[in-house]
């Protein structure tokens, strides 16, 4: 014998009663690439109507967004100066540390996460620093300097902390830097799961972080 799904599969206000997964408005996070300058709107062609914009043009997206009833957004930075470590990550006055600011300041009820990673930051873009003789990430070396990329825009107001980088350990790390800088009230929401996927490819280029 078999299980017949179809029965309640059949019509709309039958799948509407036994559906188990409901996906709301409040159940998203919208990403928003910021990009150094000023009225820049760049357009992707690999992913339409997805925007690399500087902080003023950043305002209005948030402005419409909430008009929406978007208020949850993840910011990935596309900083001008790139180099082997990702240095600007680790500034308070990087891209990503200037647009917090100025998002909380206008938009105090937005709930901002910040992508936490080195790829969009670093000249090779991988994730982390590169261990030469391991031809590869050197996995605790990075753990460091997410920590104190963690602090840095937990300090400048983020409410949520998004690591990206598939390290080992990253999130033990990043708790126990934010619970000794004071912020054992900001959460940690990892997503470094990786999949084969389509869209991989696409992000790269809206974040400026095809790696060499
Ligand atoms: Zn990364």
């Amino acid at each position: 014998m078999f299980r017949r799904f179809k029965r309640t599969r059949l019509k709309a206000p039958m799948r509407a009663l036994v559906r188990e997964t409901h996906l709301r408005k409040d159940d998203f996070i919208y990403p928003l690439f910021v990009i150094e300058g000023e009225h820049i709107k760049n357009a992707i062609p690999s992913m339409p109507d997805v925007y690399q914009m500087s902080v003023d043009n950043i305002l209005k997206e948030c402005e419409e967004l909430l008009k929406l009833g978007i208020y949850h957004i993840i910011l990935f930075g596309l900083p001008s100066h790139k180099d082997s470590c990702g240095s600007e990550a680790l500034s308070d006055k990087g891209i990503i540390a200037k647009a917090i600011k100025v998002i909380k300041k206008h938009f105090p009820q937005m709930i901002v996460a910040l992508d936490l990673c080195f790829c969009e930051y670093t000249d090779h873009g991988h994730c982390g620093i590169i261990d030469k003789n391991l031809n590869s990430v050197d996995n605790d070396a990075t753990l460091e300097i997410l920590g104190q990329q963690a602090l840095v825009l937990a300090s400048c107001g983020g409410d949520m902390i998004a690591p990206s980088a598939m390290m080992d350990g990253m999130v033990a790390t990043i708790r126990a830097y934010l619970d000794k800088g004071g912020f054992t009230h900001i959460p940690i929401m990892s997503y470094s799961t990786k999949f084969a996927s389509g869209y991989y490819g696409p992000f790269r280029d809206v974040a400026n972080s095809a790696p060499s």
